[in-house]
């Protein structure tokens, strides 16, 4: 094993490979192949009962389709301030927003179970990921304080929340109670719930 990693050590010196790595890497980031999930701001997803790869927009009138058997796709798009009014705003259907940052390392785990939830609940949510960086402006409009921040968004208005870290079966049942009260303000909830064992979620100021 040892002999092994020398030999790759040795022929990642070499200056022909480290031109052609550099290349590589400058072609990946000019075709957003960095985040292989988007290309030309559709996000590639794979539709659950035929397989077929489908390009869904961050903006369309209705519910994003497959265009091979027509189920429901997961619809998760990721936005700044510019976009946020268009894309999270004006839709019919609740929207999950997840709020986070790539230095917040719960916001690496809760992403996962957010995806995952957008796909069991296709057709019926819509996901939107805002990087907090590229969204001061609705930072300080939804009064974030720490991240992950989730917030369950209809025509706008805040209906639930969520601060910090929750395992799966968890945030399902907190999506789950907040699209039933949907329609009525006066129970909207708010919750702060972290994981037992992990760490605390991050102050958005560091
Ligand atoms: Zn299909």
């Amino acid at each position: 094993m040892a002999r092994d990693n020398h030999e790759v050590l040795e022929v990642s010196r070499d200056p022909g490979l480290v031109r052609l790595e550099r290349a590589f890497r400058w072609l990946a980031t000019a075709l957003h192949l960095d985040d292989p999930g988007v290309t030309d701001g559709r996000r590639i997803v794979t539709c659950r009962r035929c397989g077929k790869r489908n390009r869904v927009p961050a903006v369309a009138t209705d519910v994003p389709r497959c265009g091979n058997c027509h189920e429901a796709l997961p619809w998760i798009a990721g936005v700044g301030d510019e976009e946020f009014a268009e894309v999270a705003e004006r839709v019919s259907m609740p929207v999950l927003v997840d709020l986070w940052a790539t230095w917040c390392g719960l916001s690496w785990m809760v992403r996962p179970v957010v995806e995952r939830l957008a796909a069991e609940r296709a057709g019926e949510i819509k996901v939107v990921e805002v990087e907090v960086v590229r969204a001061p402006r609705m930072s300080q409009r939804f009064e974030v304080c720490g991240l992950p921040t989730l917030m369950v968004l209809r025509g706008g208005e805040v209906v639930a929340r969520q601060y910090g870290a929750l395992q799966t079966p968890a945030l399902r049942s907190w999506l789950d109670d907040a699209l039933r009260d949907q329609g009525d303000p006066q129970s909207s909830s708010t919750s702060t719930v972290t994981i037992a064992s992990g760490p605390s979620p991050r102050p958005l100021q560091r």
